[in-house]
């Protein structure tokens, strides 16, 4: 009989099993369970000598999975950049001041807002900063840059974006400073690397670790991000499971061109059960007013969605990653790139099957609900993310017949929606899966406005999607996503059981213990420093 090395009992552990298990006890071994079930079963396991966790009582279940999330800009924009989601305009321009009086002229500075905040544009920058290149991100997607930061980088009157980028203009043809899909256009120079590499096991730890999650689906935007987690894994200094899933161009943050990748004969699933390669990400339109939509595209000159590449060229990489073994994720918000991405993926799906394709914002909004037909017999995997509700406009802005963050529907029509937070330093609240849970279940924006409540699904269904759903999504379902022997030992003890919490009570449940492979990683209370994930 294999000896224990941990033990929890006396708990209430939801397996989240296909059949709904609820056991009092579980022992992994060797990083792996090697029994569960009642005390009974699982005590002959407990040798002198193994730790053994008394749980009171307490509620445990699966590590839970981030299944889209940007570890690497969160970081950045915590531990790297200036944090300014709580100022206001005044106090942004004094930190700005702040960082101008410290540093020498011509250094960058880059400062993280968040959605719809009242940033400083150009001028004011110009006024504070004329001497130092500055960029204020609202989001991934939306930032304002000074003369500075625009001059430094290249770009002027004459100036040509990208594909899927635009660089607005006033009526003179001069850039305003507001750039959408623009971050890598700016010539920013590089993190020292030991810096990034701190800076990520620090959100790995602090913002994941210590709100329960143990595997993360990572969409590094960095090479520098893609060494620093394998140096951190080769030191087993890695605090929780990973996937990289590798952004191609066009589009923002690639870190490796379709060819080379292929090239390379390199395949979903490479790597081991800490570090290893997912999936192929494109980007087929932006966020905003540069998502695809075909409402805005004639709603005012210039205010169309950005594609990054034609529908061809979508289908042709689709066909070319699904016949060498990957899986492809595709960002696409707007309807029409929401079709592009569906059709593509049909068409690919049809001769290379199984490769679990997937749609990375689908389902948020749904216009017309004959598109989750499409999806079906496309085959692939609408991925929503529920933390979004939080900033989300009421139901009366909703078009009739349309639907928002369709959990209900799709659980119904037996999609499998991974949970996510797609948190990149905006929401960095949102890393906790129980902001998530909260809005799945309580359907509510943070103003308490209600959003689709028709939508809505049990506590038990939102948590299957940041544990079944979410290593399904990413083919971990034998390793990850329950508790049944044989499978990873990574659980998570939570403080209260939130199948009974109170709904408004759930963005409140906390992780008092997360194990990832049989060892205890966090522990609420024992290092102080974790507990900057509540702010
Ligand atoms: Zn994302």
């Amino acid at each position: 009989m294999t000896r224990a090395d941990l033990v929890l009992h006396n708990g209430r552990i939801v397996t989240y099993d296909d059949v709904g298990t609820v056991a009092d006890a579980i022992a992994i071994a060797g990083g792996r369970i090697v029994a569960i079930g009642s005390e009974a079963d699982v005590r002959p396991f407990a040798p002198a000598g193994a730790e053994v966790v008394d749980l009171q009582g307490r509620t445990a279940m699966p590590g839970l999975i981030d299944a889209h999330t940007h570890v690497e800009l969160g970081a950045r924009a915590r531990y790297i950049w200036s944090d300014v989601r709580h100022l206001d305009r005044a106090a942004i321009a004094a930190e700005v001041r702040r960082l101008v009086a410290a540093r020498a002229p011509g250094s960058w500075i880059v400062l993280q807002g968040t959605y719809r905040q009242d940033l400083p544009d150009r001028a004011e920058l110009d006024r504070i900063a004329p001497h130092h290149p500055v960029a204020i991100r609202w989001s991934m997607h939306m930032l304002n840059a000074n003369s500075a930061a625009l001059g430094a980088s290249g770009i002027d009157r004459a100036y040509q974006p990208p594909a899927g980028s635009r660089v607005e203009r006033d009526a003179d043809g001069d850039p305003t400073g507001f750039l959408e899909e623009g971050f890598d256009l700016l010539a920013i120079p590089p993190t020292p690397q030991p810096t990034l590499r701190d800076a990520l096991q620090r959100s790995l730890r602090e913002q994941f670790l210590a709100n329960g999650i143990t595997t993360v689906y990572e969409l590094p935007a960095s090479a520098d991000a893609v060494r620093s987690y394998q140096e951190l894994q080769r030191n087993g200094e890695l605090p929780l499971r990973m996937t990289l899933n590798m952004t191609i161009p066009p589009g923002h943050q690639p870190v490796i061109e379709l060819d080379e990748l292929l090239r390379s004969g390199l395949q979903t699933g490479f790597g081991d059960d800490w570090l290893a390669l997912g999936a192929v990400k494109i980007f087929a339109d932006g966020d905003e007013e540069a998502a695809a939509h075909s409402r805005l595209l004639s709603e005012r000159p210039g205010g169309w969605g950005l594609f990054t590449r034609t529908y061809q060229q979508l289908a042709r990489e689709v066909m070319q990653i699904s016949a060498a073994g990957m899986q492809v994720w595709i960002h696409a918000i707007g309807d029409v790139a929401q079709e592009m991405a569906i059709d593509a993926i049909h068409a690919a799906n049809r001769v290379h099957a199984g490769l679990r394709p997937r749609i990375e914002h689908v389902a948020n909004l749904v216009t017309d609900p004959t598109q989750l037909d499409r999806i079906q017999a496309a085959g692939a995997i609408p991925v929503p993310t529920a933390a979004f509700m939080h900033g989300t406009a009421p139901d009366d802005a909703l078009p009739p017949g349309a639907l928002r963050y369709a959990y209900r529907t799709l659980i119904d029509r037996g999609f499998m929606p991974p949970g996510n937070s797609d948190s990149a330093g905006t929401q960095p609240f949102a890393i906790n899966p129980f902001h998530g849970v909260y809005h799945m279940v309580a359907r509510r924006n943070v103003r308490g406005e209600s959003i689709c409540p028709s939508e809505a699904v049990s506590v038990r269904e939102a948590l299957t999607t940041y544990t079944r759903y979410a290593a399904h999504a990413a083919f971990k379902e034998r390793s990850r996503g329950s508790l049944e022997v044989g499978k990873l030992g990574d659980v998570v003890v939570l403080d209260r059981d939130p199948e009974q919490s109170p709904v408004e009570q759930l963005r409140d449940v906390r992780a008092d213990l997360t194990i990832v492979g049989g060892a205890i990683a966090y522990e609420r209370g024992r290092d102080p420093r974790d507990e900057e994930q509540t702010l």
